[in-house]
């Protein structure tokens, strides 16, 4: 508090984590950050070209990155929520939104739902082996007919005495190309609405399992996106993942998660855009002064942080209250439309920031447009986000 003997002065640099982080995540940010600098960034701009190798879930495996916030009785490391938001965070080091969309998708989509709906034995089959980076993971919603409108997926899974034949087809699919096994979702009872949907664990490599072709995309380069077919394949009765009939609700319980962290990746991905930028802004000259010294672009600087922390804020107060048992559906809806808007908005403005220089490669500004701009789409759009929201106050 300001005193007549102590003028307190702006504290611009201050460093004060926030309340959700301990000493503990600091650490672990300071180990995965110089992990993701040293092994994987040196290697982003190749893996735009070739995907990211599969050798990336081994390593992170090794290193217990894989599997932070599960109990160590299945390999995890036992911590909380807020290590996953680490992880999201420290990842975009790599300065490759693809790879962190294929590293998000096994640690924070895929494999939750085997760990809260999965039996013992699948525990051990798929989440195991998944945490250790010895089996990756992709999931299967979305098909050529139906992605918004989760309800209207055709891939139909019928009984036949002690196993069930999957037939249907499934798209745009990260890690589909290399996956292990997949958390798919299904229609077991055309009839029961809500209450006929099913999930299943599906290895990838059984009969019928076609991976037909990798799709070419406007960003997340590093990540492959697959186009899949599932003739006439037959998965024993045990490969129900959760309670058959409830495969919708777990799938949207599913989502959240999936919204948060993705949310999370985006202002920290927006973070570094951010900091990039400001850091050219200081050095380019232009009418004899740094462009950054303009009042316009002091401006643009100014939205971009008030957007970046105000989507910070919501992802950290969102997340705390997930990790504590709560099911903040309209909150996460909230921040996960607002942080995606703000990383596309924020990745704009950098490149306008940066001139031609934001517009060729060699400057890594473009492509986190190019990147970013998927977070508006994937995991519920924008104008579903919106719908979510609105129906949430009985509208
Ligand atoms: C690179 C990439 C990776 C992906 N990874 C995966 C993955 O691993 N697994 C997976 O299952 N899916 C994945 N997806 C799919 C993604 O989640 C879907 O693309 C997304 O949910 C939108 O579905 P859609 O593409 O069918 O669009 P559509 O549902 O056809 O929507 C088209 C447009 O219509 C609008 N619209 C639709 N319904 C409404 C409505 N009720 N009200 C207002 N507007 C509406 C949408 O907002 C959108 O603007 C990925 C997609 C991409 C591009």
């Amino acid at each position: 508090m300001a005193t007549t003997d102590a003028v307190l002065k702006p504290d611009h640099l201050g460093k004060r984590k926030h309340f959700i982080f301990t000493d503990e995540h600091d650490q672990l940010r300071e180990s995965i950050g110089s992990f993701v600098e040293k092994e994987l960034a040196p290697h982003a701009q190749e893996w735009e070209e070739t995907t990211f190798p599969d050798w990336v879930f081994h390593r992170m495996g090794e290193l217990g990155f894989l599997g932070l916030s599960y109990p160590e009785e299945y390999g995890g490391q036992g911590g909380d929520y807020a290590t996953n938001l680490v992880l999201a965070e420290e990842i975009t080091k790599s300065n490759s939104g693809g790879l962190a969309m294929g590293i998000a998708v096994h640690t924070d989509m895929a494999t939750p739902p085997v760990f809260l709906f999965g039996t013992e034995e699948q525990k051990q089959s798929y989440l195991v082996p998944a945490i250790k980076g010895e089996k990756i993971s992709c999931l299967g919603i979305t098909e050529p007919d139906a992605g918004s409108d989760v309800a209207g997926i055709k891939t139909r899974a019928v009984r036949d005495g002690d196993e069930y034949v999957i037939n249907g087809s499934k798209t745009y699919i990260t890690n589909g190309h290399r996956a292990d096994f997949s958390v798919l979702v299904t229609k077991t009872d055309p009839d029961a609405g809500y209450d006929g949907f099913t999930l299943f664990l599906v290895d990838m490599d059984l009969p019928g399992v076609v991976r037909e072709k990798k799709l070419e995309k406007l960003g997340m380069h590093a990540s492959d996106t697959a186009l899949l077919a599932f003739q006439d394949v037959r998965v024993p009765a045990d490969a129900v993942l959760g309670q058959e009939g409830k495969g919708f609700y777990h799938i949207m319980w599913e989502l959240q998660g999936e919204r948060l962290i993705g949310a999370a990746g985006c202002v920290a991905g927006a973070q570094r855009c951010f900091d990039r930028t400001l850091e050219y802004a200081k050095e380019r000259t232009a009418f004899g002064r740094p462009i950054g010294n303009f009042q316009v672009i002091r401006h643009k600087f100014a939205e971009m942080a008030t957007k970046i922390e105000s989507a910070r804020q919501m992802v950290y107060t969102t997340a705390w209250r997930f990790q504590n048992g709560e099911y903040p559906v309209r909150e996460i809806s909230m921040a996960k439309l607002h942080a995606s808007r703000v990383a596309v908005e924020v990745a704009d403005e950098c490149i306008q920031i940066h001139g031609g220089a934001g517009y060729v490669k060699e400057y890594g500004v473009e492509h986190v447009w190019r990147d970013m701009r998927l977070n508006r789409i994937g995991a519920g759009t924008d104008e579903i986000m919106l719908d979510v929201i609105g129906r949430s106050y009985g509208v």
